[in-house]
């Protein structure tokens, strides 16, 4: 591993300052970049460890609950407030790696997690996202963990979070500090796709740090589902996962949210399919055709075509969890 400097700000003028700086990192958890630096595939010069900032704090707001970004996902996972209030996020949280790794992983770690492409992850393979002009190893190769919306011809790799998914469909926003003040963007926008600069995962700027998430008041908390599948029951990344929020009075449905994970480079929000939800009865018939409806636009590539059955059939039992029919 190439040799590297550590820095440790204490407040957050301090971490603004050192991550401005060319080749300077933030590390939180570590639970991704570190893999990443023993690999080879980043070789940051200074790391700048931000643990002792101030940003650990879940508390309410006047429209919904704040959730600082370095509370651990284990943490927010069994919060009251979250259990209470946002249960989707919970089950997302929980769903996702393992119980050492929440207790590491931070709410802004788990936003910034790279890839978990096998050929971003293999230094002597073309990647994209790794180094820009090389190609892309998994559009021919071994593409079945890979996307299915939102592709480019120069990278077709997935966001692996679980947490982030949850975020998405709950309407979140993203809190962040830079050196000349704050700016909040939607959770929805914070990610982006990888057209033609796969390399870029998001809309942060170098020099600025995520310092929180806000999650608005809903009335979802009753009928909301995180539905994960993958290959075993735990420590495994999603073929595809689905987070299902519905607001249902009287049988019919008020508000729905849906996200998905597994099949883009971004949590992918259903909006056509909630859209189409409103005014309608809880049934799986309506289930179904919502989630047909979510798939406008996907596409297979040779190993990952079986999401194209997967995921309608994912969204479709998520929503049956969420309505409480199963
Ligand atoms: Fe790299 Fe993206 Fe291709 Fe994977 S899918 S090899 S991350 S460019």
């Amino acid at each position: 591993m190439k040799q590297f400097q550590y820095t440790r700000p204490s407040t957050q003028q301090m971490a603004l300052d050192a991550i401005s700086k060319p080749g300077a990192k933030i590390i939180a958890g570590g639970t991704n970049l570190v893999d990443l630096m023993k690999r080879g595939v980043t070789a940051p010069d200074k790391l700048v460890d931000i643990n002792h900032l101030p940003l650990k704090n879940i508390t309410p707001t006047h429209t919904g609950l704040h959730i600082g970004s370095l509370a651990l996902n284990s943490v927010v996972s069994e919060n009251e407030l979250v259990l209470q209030k946002f249960p989707l996020l919970s089950m997302a949280l929980k769903a996702g790696a393992s119980p050492q790794l929440r207790n590491m992983a931070t709410v802004g770690g788990n936003m910034m997690q790279r890839t978990r492409c096998t050929y971003f992850y293999d230094t002597t393979m073309p990647c994209n996202k790794r180094e820009p002009g090389t190609g892309c190893g998994a559009m021919e190769g071994f593409n079945r963990m890979h996307a299915i919306f939102g592709t480019s011809n120069q990278c077709i790799a997935v966001n692996p979070s679980d947490m982030c998914v949850g975020l998405a469909a709950l309407d979140a926003v993203v809190i962040i500090a830079g050196r000349k003040g704050e700016r909040r963007i939607p959770f929805t926008e914070f990610h982006r796709l990888p057209e033609d600069h796969p390399e870029i995962d998001n809309h942060l700027a170098k020099d600025e740090l995520i310092i929180g998430v806000e999650i608005p008041d809903n009335n979802f908390a009753k009928n909301s589902y995180y539905l994960k599948v993958r290959d075993r029951q735990s420590y495994a990344f999603a073929l595809v996962s689905v987070a299902a929020a519905l607001d249902i009075d009287n049988g019919v449905i008020k508000k729905a949210r849906l996200a998905m994970g597994g099949v883009a480079h971004k949590p992918w929000r259903l909006f056509d399919a909630e859209k189409w939800l409103i005014g309608k009865p809880i049934s799986e018939e309506n289930f179904k055709q919502a989630a047909q409806m979510a798939m406008a636009g996907a596409k297979g590539y040779e190993y990952n075509s079986f999401k194209l059955n997967l995921a309608p059939a994912t969204i479709n039992e998520a929503l049956k969890h969420a309505a409480g029919l199963v």
